[in-house]
Formats: C-alpha cells, sequence, structure tokens
C-alpha cells in the first residue's frame, strides 16, 4: 500500500511546482502511477482511518527510536539534530527528515522502516539518498552516506550513497518533472501484488 506523504510542501509559489517531496521518489520506485494520481489528478487520494493511524504509529516510534543510543551508528560524537525541513531549489526538492546525524562538516540521514522484510527495496534507498543530496546542497556538508532503521528489527543498516544511487535520485526527479509536465500517465507497477491494498485502485481501470 502507498504510504500518506508526510513532507510538507513548503513551496511558496504556486506558480513553481517544481518542489517535490522527497517521498515521491519512493512512491514513484513503488508505482508511478501513485504519483502520477498525486500530482496530476490532486484530491483523488482518499486519507482512511487505517492510513491515518498508520501515520500517527510511524511518529510515535520515530520519536522512541531517535532517543535510542547514537552507538548503533557508529558515531557515538555525532550531534543529533531532529525533525529538520529542508528545501532546494535548485534540486527542486523538499523533505522533512525525522533524524539527522552531524559531525564535523560530515551528515548522515536517519530513516525508520516498519517493513519486516530483511533487504532493503530500493525505494527506501532512494529517499535516504535524497535527503543526503538536499543536506550537501542546503547544509554544505558531505554527506557520505545514511541509515535505514528497521524499527521491527531495532537494527540499523548503513546505506553507501554510491553515484549510481544519486544519479538515479535525479534521473527519478527529472522523470517526475516530466509526467507532471506532459500529464501523461505512466505504466503500472509490474509487481501486480502492490494494487491489492492500494487506494487508487479503482481508478487504474486498465489492468483490473
Ligand atoms: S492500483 Fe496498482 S497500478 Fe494502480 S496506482 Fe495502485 S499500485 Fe499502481
Amino acid at each position: 500500500m502507498p504510504t500518506p506523504n508526510p513532507d510538507p510542501n513548503p513551496n511558496p509559489d504556486p506558480d513553481s511546482p517544481w518542489l517535490l517531496p522527497v517521498t515521491d521518489l519512493k512512491q514513484w520506485d513503488y508505482c508511478p502511477r501513485v504519483v502520477y494520481y498525486t500530482h496530476v489528478m490532486p484530491g483523488l487520494r482518499p486519507i482512511t482511518f487505517k492510513m491515518e493511524m498508520g501515520e500517527r504509529a510511524h511518529e510515535r516510534e520515530a520519536r522512541r527510536e531517535r532517543r535510542r543510543s547514537k552507538s548503533r551508528y557508529g558515531l557515538p560524537e555525532a550531534e543529533r539534530v531532529e525533525d529538520v525541513q529542508l528545501q532546494s531549489e535548485r534540486l527542486g526538492l523538499s523533505a522533512r527528515i525525522d533524524l539527522v546525524l552531524r559531525q564535523g562538516n560530515e551528515a548522515w540521514p536517519v530513516d525508520y522502516k516498519h517493513s519486516r522484510r530483511i533487504t532493503i527495496a530500493q525505494h527506501y534507498k532512494l529517499q535516504l539518498v535524497a535527503y543526503g543530496l538536499i543536506l550537501e546542497d542546503q547544509w554544505k556538508v558531505r554527506s557520505p552516506a545514511g541509515f535505514l532503521v528497521s524499527i521491527p528489527h531495532r537494527r540499523a543498516e548503513r546505506i553507501p550513497f554510491t553515484k549510481h544511487l544519486r544519479n538515479k535520485v535525479m534521473a527519478v526527479v527529472q522523470a517526475i518533472r516530466t509526467m507532471i509536465e506532459t500529464e501523461a500517465i505512466p505504466p503500472p507497477t509490474s509487481k501486480r501484488g502492490r494494487c491489492v491494498n492500494c487506494e487508487f485502485r479503482r481508478f487504474c481501470n486498465d489492468i483490473f
């Protein structure tokens, strides 16, 4: 099921639609149509009770996790900066980051996932790397890696921000921009199991 978009929309200029919330990158990797419905046909998305409860549970868990030790990240000297809200016009992205660990001229974003899967899906990595790019752009630091914390497993995994992942983020941003500009509906996800609990299911008439 696509996740609700927790990022703020800090874009003050309604004529400039290019500050995409970073969560769009995760949604795009999950299913591009979710991003299409969100931006090209706004107002469609029903916010269900279950989604609201899920979002509140995420915030509660993230708050608890933030209080836990920094030693799990191997950065005991790092300063913790919580609930960081940033936007970058150069990258065309806005973000709300649960936690950033800062040490000297380097910054590591931390994000949380509820999934019980051991392997980390690419959409989680793209979001994290986008946070790193915004931190580099706005804080003028280096962001060599970030951490994905599995809440069910109480484990943090270090994700290096490789050139490949950085390029992938920028390619996805460009693809989303083109999609919004042309209003062309993208193909559905090839993983049709994702459609079962999707709140946009009734709009995807071509695949059901
Ligand atoms: S129903 Fe399937 S194809 Fe349509 S938006 Fe949802 S996940 Fe994507």
